[in-house]
């Protein structure tokens, strides 16, 4: 969706931050002080650095239960007075579904990451979206909620497998797919299931909910597009009857056409910001929300973590921010935790953090004249994403869905709609519907397994009426109003080898990030890539169907002269992209050098510091992590508490 109300220039901000304070801002005050050689500091039971859906659950929980704490945030909140008052339509573009990909290029909700796909410069210049000097956008969510606060609100469970497969290697049982579905039960409200529907929860703070049906009678062109060639899952034949993505049959490994479900309630984008927010005000004394506030260095003694270091207004500073303001660079403040740290920053910063204070390989500190505190090799490596394309056809005439649309101009038609549920169709009254204002606009999804997998289903194909092509600066501007989009999601690849490594011991530079795509990497059979191939022959064979091809134009992505195996595999080499980055602090089995964690979140080698974010996985799990890692957020939860309760010594102690 073409949104240029979006465009936030640096001047503009500026404008903005001088009239208004965003300096950082404290919500919750109450900390206890330390006495240390005299001098008083502010100490919390647990600091939280991220508040993104690894770290709002935890810090949520822990409040909940009674422990202080305080989450140190470097974006600012999303629906805040102060983001309000220099873009006064923030709060809009986060709220309304349909403008994910403005909330993505956002310069108030999101960080803008350039990372490399090949150490070889010419392979990494065929792409597309290569920006020369910088690498291949890479968005990051930088607010409270993270990049849930800006990601496409795609909701889907995870394959049991994933689990069980940590479980497996760490030999801890509670890591057990039974079990972890509890997890999703106990943070999931849904809106779209039977009361009775097994696998789902009702009462959490995440709402899920699915597309207006009648979407497909008022469009009979999607309805086409989205059902040409599917297939109807064997779950549906034993109880799956509303094709549920989330059912649990499907979470064993199920193929088909499924509905996809969006965190989404009340028909606007439903975050861990939200449960934080109100968490903060119902337990005002228990937490302390700190934004604009970028965390710089764990600190350690006696190789055990006591506290965080960090920076005030931080978030502006940090050169992944579009806002970059050089002025406020170098203020900093430290914070006690006396009981825990939580590292929750993602995979791209939280081995940058335990990297800069020194946890992680020797050499690569030494290089950067970082002291060591604990040589952890893992920290960095094993960075894992999905390979993800698209299939674009223009079609004969515009999609109508968006025909009446005129985003952020007075009286737009689909924004009534949106408000009022009622929807005006061709001289025939109205109907009951939201609009495509009201969704992500995902419309059709399938899952599907190629010859190369051995495991579980590893394809997810994605259909939605708009030109999307991947990452780039101004990608959310791209309109076409007459084109349809296969997106090909590659999952459960075979490698493992990319890496996040400092570019300096300066916190407020980005690492170096290289994903190390395919001959690269160290999936030495090709397989990922053939699979990824095969996927898009999938969609190429369901659009040639009747049903599809009465409304199509031609194929201009890749394009029909792209069509040899050869030819495929260059375009899947050349343009694939990812946006699940994870697995950067793995969780391993005591004897693997490379694990970073225990099955518990535990830091290795370093007492009192955990990491809850998407860097703890082993291997990537599902097709969409969000659900996965708000459950380990609630699992971490449940172990922290647990430890706190067990704890026979006052942690305060190693201070
Ligand atoms: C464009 C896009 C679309 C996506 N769409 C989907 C989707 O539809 N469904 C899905 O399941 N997944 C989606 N994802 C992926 C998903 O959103 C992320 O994998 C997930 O949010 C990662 O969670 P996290 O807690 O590990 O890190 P994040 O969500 O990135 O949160 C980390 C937080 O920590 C903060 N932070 C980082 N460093 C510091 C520091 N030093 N000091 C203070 N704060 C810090 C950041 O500002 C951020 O708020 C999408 C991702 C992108 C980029």
């Amino acid at each position: 969706m073409n949104l240029k109300k979006s465009n936030l220039s640096r001047r503009t901000f500026l404008k903005g931050a001088t009239a208004t304070s965003v300096s950082a801002g404290i919500v919750g005050a109450t900390s206890s002080s330390l006495l240390l050689s005299g001098c008083s500091f502010e100490t919390y039971d647990y600091v939280v650095v991220g508040a993104g859906p690894g770290g709002a659950p935890v810090a949520a929980n822990l409040a909940r239960a009674g422990y202080t704490v305080a989450i140190i945030e470097a974006g600012l909140d999303p629906k805040g007075t102060d983001v309000e008052q220099i873009d006064s339509t923030v709060t809009t573009i986060y709220n309304t579904p349909v403008f994910f990909t403005a909330t993505a290029e956002h310069p108030l909700l999101s960080w803008d990451f350039y990372v490399n796909n090949y150490d070889n410069d010419e392979q990494a210049r065929k792409n597309s979206k290569y920006v020369e000097g910088k690498g291949i956008l890479y968005p990051r969510g930088a607010c409270l909620g993270g990049s849930m606060s800006h990601n496409a609100l795609i909701f889907v469970y995870p394959h049991d497998s994933d689990f069980n497969e940590i479980s497996d290697i760490t030999g801890d049982g509670s890591w057990d797919a039974n079990k972890m579905r509890e997890y999703f039960i106990r943070m999931e409200n849904c809106t779209y299931c039977d009361v009775d529907a097994t696998g789902h929860g009702f009462d959490g703070y995440i709402s899920s909910s699915v597309v207006e049906n009648i979407t497909y009678d008022l469009f009979p062109d999607i309805n086409d597009l989205s059902n040409a060639g599917a297939i109807i899952p064997s779950s549906f034949y034993v109880g799956n009857e509303i094709l549920d993505i989330n059912h649990p049959l499907v979470a064993e490994g199920d193929v088909g056409k499924f509905l996809t479900p969006m965190h989404v309630g009340n028909n606007k984008r439903v975050t861990v910001r939200d449960y934080l927010v109100e968490t903060q005000e119902e337990y005002p004394d228990n937490l302390t929300i700190i934004t604009n506030a970028l965390a710089t260095k764990v600190l350690t003694r006696k190789k055990a973590a006591i506290g965080i270091e960090y920076m005030v207004e931080g978030g502006f500073s940090y050169s992944a921010n579009k806002l970059s303001i050089d002025a406020q660079k170098g203020v900093k403040k430290v914070i006690y935790a006396s009981k825990e740290v939580i590292l929750s920053g993602g995979a791209f910063n939280t081995p940058q953090l335990l990297k800069l204070s020194g946890i992680g390989p020797a050499e690569e500190l030494a290089t950067h004249g970082i002291e060591v505190i604990c040589d952890l090799p893992g920290v960095g490596e094993n960075l894992q994403d999905r390979y993800e394309v698209t299939i674009g056809v223009d079609l004969k005439e515009d999609l109508e869905i968006f025909s009446n649309c005129q985003a952020f101009q007075a009286d737009d038609p689909c924004l009534t709609s949106y408000l009022s549920g009622e929807w005006e169709t061709d001289g025939n009254g109205t109907a009951s519907y939201h609009g495509p204002y009201a969704s992500n606009v995902v419309l059709a999804t399938r899952i599907a397994k190629s010859s190369e997998s051995t495991g579980m289903p590893d394809l997810f194909l994605v259909g939605l009426p708009a030109a999307f092509s991947g990452y780039f600066p101004g990608f959310s501007q791209v309109s076409s109003p007459n084109r349809w989009t296969w997106l090909v999601l590659k999952a459960h690849n075979k490698n493992s080898a990319g890496t996040v490594k400092l570019r300096s011991a300066s916190p407020l530079d980005t690492p170096i990030i290289n994903f190390k795509y395919f001959e690269e990497g160290n999936d030495g059979s090709g397989s990922d890539l053939r699979a990824v191939v095969e996927g898009i022959k999938m969609v190429r064979e369901s659009l040639s169907l009747p049903e599809a091809n009465q409304h199509i134009d031609k194929e201009v992505i890749p394009g029909a002269q792209v069509y040899t195996q050869q030819d495929l595999e260059d375009f899947v080499r050349n343009e694939a992209w990812g946006h699940h980055a994870s697995c950067t602090c793995k969780i391993g089995s005591d004897d693997d050098p490379m694990a970073v964690l225990d099955s518990r979140f535990r830091v290795r080698g370093v007492k009192k510091l955990r990491v809850v974010d998407a860097s703890a996985f082993p291997k990537l799990p599902g097709f969409f992590p969000i659900t996965s890692i708000l459950m380990i957020s609630e699992k971490a939860s449940d172990v922290i508490i647990e430890d706190a309760k067990n704890h026979n010594r006052r942690y305060s102690e190693v201070i």
